[in-house]
């Protein structure tokens, strides 16, 4: 189908474009794909497990693509993406697309299959595992995930070796194209581009570790050029291209790429429209590098990069069209109007109407779907919020405001919801405020010292040498989560639910003093979630029943908003442990989560800096420490995962983000006596560049996860002289494998060249939640064991 719009030509000295005068004004960057019912998640798992065949699996691609095209088009969105549907991850599409696949995976040539995609995401056990026809049965480790920026997202990561070749072998971006036009509607193919995607990736070469990925730049540029080339023979008007990376601090290298990548792909297939986007963050030094892009259209985050606006407007090439992300695709608030508007004027009065385009700020994957699926939601707090259909509306009303072609009517109607937001009695409490505001340095500061404080802990807790602990979490049973399922829907009561509870708590206390763990804990049989146990339990959070959104292939997650401000109306976790530590007579450590976390995994408020909402909750949880201590707690460990991810994009803003970070869970750990021992957790080791951070939490016992790095990742504590006591993990729980004594043996003496034996503890990875009982018991028993091999040993 040809669209029927008017293509004027420009010649410019430097930069020669087509420009397009067509009618577009609103536009969207992608659209969340896992379905108002997490559809995609229930076909995906069904096809893993043989229960659904390819065809309905596909069916289902199929009719979620073609609804999510249906609403945005109803909502009025005159450009609608393609190819942001996925069955797992956009940019392991695109490794497909160009035949990026890795060489255990057996792939022979061809269209990769779905399957082998499958494999490369999750991993192919070899023999026995259903597996695609070009698929050797050979078992492969899964290709690396990590984090897509600084958001929640997980993206897969591309695999570089000296040997990659890149090959146009499959199709998915045209066809999804030409499924949407030939459903009659007008959209724009979205890619990764060059760059983002080179950068993002990783050499996983054994003969060549030290390969330079940027020498495929060539290469792949032949395969955007043929891809640009293509979707133009099918009549595209404008592709979309993300090159988020213009948010980071760049090196020179990836500068010359952008600048090498972008004039020849701008040149590469004429009548095409190309539209360049960033996200996620102000682009600064990188804004002239961005501007000077020899493409048709521009897109930047606003929301995130105000700071940029009036530059670009200043140096805004001629002819090109800009497009301004002016609604926060990051989060679940309702887009002041007024505060837009002004944006967009601005914008306006410089470029003239045709050459500015309004959008979401990035794409709305990261939002959930939509406001109408929550009737549970409490109306007010409603009322301030948009999800992803909704900020939909938000970009084309906006557009029509700027046009004149919106009543104002429903300018009025967002300036009242902002105004009753602000001024709300439910989110201000004077009392939180007063509190935080009243904050002095000292309530961050332990009494003493670590070494006097390392004296009365030893003298209260006689802990032998190498004390055995768990990071909290015990297997959450098939009936754990039903027992909690079923109380949850009231068919059983609290007390009954209680009464399990109790029970179950027992039960591991039990098993834990019967192998000899020095410090033992109660399971955490009660929990959810980390954050949403605590969310649940604190003044300010609400939940919604269908706010998902993806966190990695078939994993979603439904995080909190925190709409005001934090208080703990009761005592959260005391009953518990003061249970469990009924119990037993050795010392049972209290479990919680910090501050960082919680803020990290929530959708979080917008109308004040985060430092300021992760001190409320700070707040809060000293509370409960403190109440912990009074009970008779004498270890109490605060876990703080999520730290090191809420790490700003760019590193000039780190130590301000560490200061309050650090500040935060000080704020929470420190009012105890020095005889009560702080814990905190970290589900990871890479600390070389944080370590100073991580030692200033001064947490008195640090557990991280060391055994997949065979405890090279040490170094950094090594290299630092870390002073305060660790626990090296020493088994790997994401696998149900169980450990023997002598590979636990092994990795503590390693640990033990590096550290002084007196400052180490024995304990696993992480929590044990995702284990069955059987395996958990016996790695604990061989992990006890090995911890008293060690203590002979000298
Ligand atoms: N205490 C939690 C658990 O054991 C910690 C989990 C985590 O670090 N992600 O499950
Ligand atoms: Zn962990």
């Amino acid at each position: 189908m040809i669209h029927k719009t008017l293509w004027i030509v420009y010649i410019g000295s430097d930069d020669s474009c087509l420009v397009a005068m067509s009618d577009i004004y609103t536009h969207n960057l992608g659209y969340p794909r896992i379905g108002e019912q997490r559809e995609l998640k229930k076909a995906t798992e069904a096809y893993w497990h043989g229960k659904l065949s390819r065809e309905e699996l596909e069916a289902t691609g199929q009719q979620l693509r073609s609804q999510n095209w249906a609403k945005q088009k109803a909502a009025g969105v005159d450009l609608i993406p393609c190819n942001d549907f996925s069955f797992y991850d956009q940019m392991l599409d695109f490794s497909c697309l160009i035949g990026n696949v890795p060489p255990r995976f057996g792939w022979q040539g061809g269209e990769v299959d779905l399957d082998v995609l499958f494999s490369m995401a999750r991993g192919s056990r070899g023999e026995g595992q259903p597996c695609a026809s070009g698929c050797s049965h050979q078992p492969a480790f899964a290709c690396e995930m990590t984090k897509w920026f600084d958001t929640n997202y997980h993206y897969i990561v591309p695999e570089f070796r000296a040997e990659t070749k890149f090959q146009l072998v499959g199709d998915k971006v045209f066809r999804e194209y030409q499924e949407a036009v030939s459903l009659g509607y007008r959209v724009k193919p979205v890619l990764p581009g060059p760059v983002t995607y080179l950068s993002l990736g990783k050499v996983q070469d054994e003969q060549n570790p030290d390969f330079d990925r940027f020498v495929l730049l060539e290469s792949l540029l032949e395969l955007y050029e043929k891809i640009l080339q293509r979707l133009a023979a099918l009549g595209v008007e404008w592709v979309q291209i993300d090159e988020p990376i213009f948010s980071l601090d760049l090196s020179p290298v990836q500068r010359d790429a952008l600048l090498t990548a972008w004039q020849r792909l701008s040149q590469s297939a004429p009548g095409l429209n190309i539209l360049v986007t960033s996200y996620f963050g102000a682009l600064q030094e990188n804004l002239s590098l961005f501007l000077a892009l020899p493409v048709q259209a521009l897109h930047l985050d606003v929301v995130r990069g105000e700071a940029d606006l009036d530059e670009t407007l200043a140096r805004f090439p001629a002819h090109k069209t800009l497009s301004l992300g002016v609604v926060d695709g990051r989060n679940i608030w309702k887009n002041d109007f007024s505060a837009s508007l002004t944006l967009l004027q601005k914008a306006q009065a410089k470029l003239g109407a045709a050459r500015l385009w309004v959008a979401p700020s990035c794409s709305l994957q990261h939002a959930p779907i939509s406001l109408a699926l929550e009737p549970k939601l409490d109306a007010e707090l409603k009322s301030w919020m948009a999800f992803a259909d909704q900020k939909l509306e938000e970009v084309v009303a906006l557009s029509g405001l700027l046009r004149g072609t919106t009543p104002p009517l429903v300018l009025q109607d967002n300036q009242r919801a902002i105004l009753s937001r602000r001024k709300s009695t439910r989110i201000h409490k004077p009392q939180v405020k007063d509190r935080v505001a009243a904050v002095q340095p000292e309530d961050s500061q332990r009494q003493s010292s670590f070494a006097q404080r390392r004296e009365l802990q030893q003298a209260k807790l006689k802990l032998p040498e190498f004390p055995t602990t768990t990071i909290g979490s015990f297997p959450q049973t098939a009936e754990v989560r039903s027992m909690r399922a079923k109380w949850k829907k009231g068919e059983i009561s609290t007390e009954a639910y209680e009464v399990y509870l109790q029970q179950e708590i027992q039960h591991c206390v039990a098993f834990q003093d019967e192998i000899g763990m020095d410090m033992p804990v109660h399971g955490e049989f009660e929990r959810n979630d980390m954050v949403e146990y605590f969310g649940e339990q604190l003044e300010g959070f609400v939940f919604t029943q269908k706010g998902w959104v993806q966190s990695y292939g078939s994993r979603y997650v439904k995080p909190p908003i925190i709409y005001g401000d934090v208080s703990r109306p009761a005592a959260m976790t005391v009953r518990w442990s003061q249970y469990a530590q009924s119990l037993t007579k050795r010392p049972m450590k209290g479990m919680l989560t910090g501050p960082v976390t919680i803020l990290q995994w929530s959708f979080v408020r917008d109308d004040q800096p985060r430092s300021e909402t992760t001190r409320q909750i700070a707040l809060a949880i000293r509370d409960e420490v403190l109440d912990l201590e009074t009970a008779g707690i004498a270890a109490i460990q605060v876990d703080e995962p999520a730290i090191r991810e809420g790490l700003p994009l760019r590193q000039r803003d780190w130590s301000a983000y560490l200061d309050w970070a650090v500040e935060s869970f000080r704020l929470c750990a420190s009012g105890v006596r020095d005889e009560t021992q702080i814990h905190t957790h970290m589900c990871y080791s890479e600390f070389n560049d944080i370590i100073e951070a991580i030692a200033a939490m001064d947490a008195d016992v640090i557990t991280i996860e060391t055994s997949r790095s065979n405890m090279e990742l040490l170094e950094a504590f090594v290299g630092f002289k870390y002073p305060n006591e660790i626990g090296p993990g020493v088994y790997d729980i994401h696998s149900p494998r169980v450990p023997s004594v002598e590979e636990m043996v092994r990795l503590m003496r390693k640990a033990e060249s590096v550290i002084p034996r007196s400052q180490l503890w024995v304990n696993p990875d992480c929590g044990l939640k995702t284990r069955g009982w059987e395996e958990v018991k016996s790695s604990l028993i061989h992990m006890v064991q090995a911890a008293r091999q060690l203590r002979v040993a000298q």
